[in-house]
């Protein structure tokens, strides 16, 4: 491991990841009154995101989770997606919300968007992410959902790792 925890930047912290998570639920919980919903977490990075924010859900949840990686170094995506294991039940006319860390060039975005699309008629699907690092886009995608915009910067912490460490920190840090 290359970084200290003392070295990282401290960007959002543990309450305002919680009362953000709060907001977003809320929303949720009034597009989805009275109907069941398909969470479905992107691992790794997004299981600590998911499993707070489904915690917040009134309607009845299925979760499912399904891996994706994107091969790059510690600090950087490749471009290339690739499916790692994604079993998933029968979907045709569910209510579907992705869950997943950061949309950043959006490729993992689109890639799941359009899996969806090929394999199942959903009756909805809507992407959740926790936070939108829209400088570095390079597919035009948007989250239905996001916590926090971040600009151009390597953030640690809330289930996002470096080198597969730190997805344990309660908060989202940066590495100056
Ligand atoms: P994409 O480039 O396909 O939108 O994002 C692919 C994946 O790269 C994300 O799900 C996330 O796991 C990882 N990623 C992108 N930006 C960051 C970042 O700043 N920090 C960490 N730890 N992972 C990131």
């Amino acid at each position: 491991m290359e970084i200290k925890k003392e070295n990282l930047k401290v960007l959002f912290s543990k309450d305002q990841l919680h009362a953000r998570i709060k907001e977003l639920a809320q929303e949720i919980n009034t597009l989805y009154k009275d109907e069941e919903l398909t969470a479905i977490c992107v691992l790794k990075g997004a299981v600590i995101f998911a499993t707070d924010l489904i915690r917040e859900l009134d309607m009845p949840v299925q979760i499912e989770f399904i891996r994706l990686s994107s091969y790059g170094s510690s600090t950087t995506t490749s471009g290339k997606v690739n499916a790692v294991d994604i079993k998933l039940p029968d979907l045709n006319n569910k209510n579907v919300l992705i869950i997943e860390d950061i949309v950043d060039t959006g490729l993992t975005a689109k890639f799941l968007i359009d899996f969806m699309h090929l394999n199942f008629h959903v009756k909805s699907l809507k992407f959740c992410s926790l936070l939108d690092k829209k400088i570095t886009r390079k597919v035009d995608i948007e989250p239905d959902y996001y916590g926090f915009d971040v600009d151009d910067k390597f953030v640690v912490g809330y289930g996002l790792d470096y080198d597969g460490y730190y997805r344990n920190l309660p908060y989202i840090g940066y590495i100056e």
